[in-house]
């Protein structure tokens, strides 16, 4: 029996599901289209249907239609695999049929919820004060339906006896965050004392997941509340909401982000339903927590510009602070929207566009980078012909630019600190090497460091995919003893393997046909033969013009040893430095005397 995988490929053609997303150009045998990864000019994404995989030439990324639709999608592997049986109507079986049903549950109740608050925000008669609310904030019909948004009765119970009346056991409606557990001790004989309904008297906002799926909510005290309550309380982090990776909104905004190029990061749940709804679709906010790392990688999938709309007299906080730290490090291009400069009053995204929906647009066009934002501030601030002026504006921006991990950029910073504060670039830089920034910076700090060894693994990886490339269009037993004596090391685990195989294989049957190898192929791992039709296909576009493989084959092997010992080079220069560093004159005497073995064995 097929598995799903296996079931959906046969189903599902790849030209027919690239070209629903982007268009497609015969090129030969193969269709062709600008990259939807990467911004280029000429198009280096190249599509095969007779291998059914898709590669791009300019930032490398490839795979199979489950690759592609994570990609475009932002999916995981099993948010994919969810799109696709769909799509094709494949059924998928239950893995773990117990967590499955648990999510499901919780997805279930949500979903349940959700329903239930809207109907109240539309039937009660204290739900028709919040629409008139929500209506007077800007937020129309529309909006409403589609972000769902909610009503929250003041009632203790009004949800969780709705729940349980819907068949839902205590723990499953506790485990969705819907409710707050009472502490141990207030236990009644009453089962629904055990605990409350956490939203009363509140506007609900449904989080939705990437997929759109309801996870979570956030309630806003309702208009007239006394203001010693929360203004906002969130849903508690469940086994369906990851706070640290959830963004309100990307659901309907990942596809814009990545057309347009970049992404607008507000703070509130209004500011993103408001810019929306004036089609500024790109745009997100964090929910329930600051944003996190992990946010970031998320963001990273779609676009490296990001533009903070964050109220900027809060640049005290750290929240903020941290959340810039944060942009910069992760290597965004970063430009801030900053709000209520000169006037004392906080004006909000949602308001602005509330008034003048254009404002929102030029505000957005304007935006500075955040460089240059500090820069002027704090230029603003201190006295840049003053020692102490220099001296204080030196302090707030050094250690901002440690942090940039591109070099060539924070030498542009350095150069333009230099001419402003008339000193020179040279006491800039050595005062930067000075600074010492908290740990977590350090990490980053050597993985610049080792930057050009990671240009040569790069090398190395493109290098060993065509070694096992041309093996494979001409496999040759001796060049395969070559290699084993040569003492090759494949860096990728995967091509080892397919190496080892091949091997294996060769030995066996030294005079197989095309039959043969064929039915030697399709034992491999799905993984592997997945690999090595994209190695394949690398091959036939990049290569087509090699007469004689052995001799081209050779070349490669060469190049690779030469290669390796240059990457163990830099591997080792960097050991040496840390031993500098720390005066180990033992270690570092050793690592000297095997650079130069290597180097001696580079000129040979
Ligand atoms: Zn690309």
């Amino acid at each position: 029996m097929l598995s799903p995988v296996d079931e959906i490929k046969n189903k599902l053609d790849i030209i027919e599901l690239i070209s629903g997303y982007i268009k497609l150009q015969k090129a030969g045998r193969n269709w062709r289209a600008n990259c939807p990864f990467h911004s280029e000019k000429t198009p280096s994404f190249m599509v095969s249907p007779e291998r059914q995989i898709w590669h791009c030439f300019g930032c490398g990324k490839g795979g199979d239609v489950f690759s592609f639709v994570k990609e475009i999608e932002g999916l995981d592997f099993t948010g994919a695999l969810r799109l696709l049986a769909q799509r094709t109507g494949v059924t998928l079986k239950k893995q773990d049929p117990k967590i499955k049903s648990e999510k499901e549950k919780l997805y279930e109740i949500c979903e349940l919820s959700a329903k239930f608050f809207s109907k109240q925000l539309a039937a009660s008669g204290a739900g028709a004060k919040i629409n008139k609310y929500l209506q007077a904030r800007g937020i129309n019909n529309e909006s409403i339906s589609q972000w769902r948004l909610g009503f929250a009765p003041d009632d203790w119970r009004a949800l969780s006896d709705f729940l349980r009346s819907r068949g839902y056991k205590d723990q499953e409606i506790i485990a969705s965050g819907v409710v707050v557990e009472k502490e141990i001790g207030a236990e009644n004989k009453d089962q629904r004392q055990k605990y409350y309904d956490r939203f009363r008297n509140r506007i609900i906002f449904p989080i939705f997941d990437i997929n759109g799926q309801i996870v979570g909510f956030a309630g806003r005290v309702a208009p007239g509340e006394k203001e010693d309550t929360a203004k906002y309380i969130n849903t508690p982090q469940t086994m369906i909401y990851d706070k640290s990776r959830l963004l309100y909104g990307l659901n309907w905004a990942k596809t814009e982000i990545r057309k347009q190029d970049f992404v607008v990061l507000v703070e509130g749940n209004t500011d993103v339903i408001m810019a929306q709804q004036h089609d500024f679709l790109n745009t997100v906010a964090s929910s329930g927590t600051a944003l996190t790392a992990d946010h970031l990688k998320i963001i990273k999938r779609f676009t490296n510009n990001l533009i903070l709309a964050f109220d900027m007299d809060a640049a005290g906080d750290m929240a903020t602070k941290r959340a810039i730290d944060l942009t910069i490090e992760s290597g965004f291009n970063v430009k801030i929207i900053p709000f209520a400069k000169e006037k004392k009053e906080k004006i909000d995204p949602a308001d602005i566009l509330k008034s003048d929906p254009k404002k929102w647009g030029k505000i957005i066009n304007s935006a500075t980078g955040i460089i240059e934002f500090y820069f002027s501030s704090v230029l603003a601030k201190y006295d840049p012909t003053e020692v102490g002026g220099k001296k204080e504006i030196a302090r707030i921006i050094l250690p901002l630019l440690k942090k940039i991990p591109d070099a060539i950029e924070r030498n542009h910073w350095i150069q333009k600190l230099s001419e402003r504060i008339k000193t020179s670039e040279k006491i800039l830089t050595d005062a930067i090497k000075n600074i010492v920034l908290p740990k977590e910076f350090k990490k980053n700090q050597v993985a610049e460091f080792s930057n050009s060894a990671k240009k040569i693994k790069n090398r190395l990886a493109n290098l060993e995919e065509e070694i096992i490339g041309l093996l494979i269009t001409a496999p040759d037993e001796k060049i395969i003893k070559e290699i084993n004596s040569a003492n090759i090391e494949f860096i990728n685990p995967q091509l080892k393997e397919i190496f080892n195989e091949l091997g294996g294989y060769l030995i066996k049957n030294p005079a197989g046909d095309e039959a043969d190898f064929k039915k030697w192929k399709s034992k491999l791992l799905p993984e592997l033969n997945l690999l090595i039709e994209q190695i394949l296909f690398k091959l036939e576009i990049q290569r087509s013009d090699i007469d004689n493989f052995n001799n081209h084959l050779h070349n490669c092997i060469k190049e690779f040893k030469k290669e390796k010992t240059r990457y163990q080079m830099v591997a080792l220069k960097i050991e040496i430095n840390e031993c500098e560093k720390n005066e180990n004159k033992e270690k570092l005497a050793k690592h000297l005397k095997k650079f130069n073995q290597l180097a001696s064995r580079m000129n040979e």
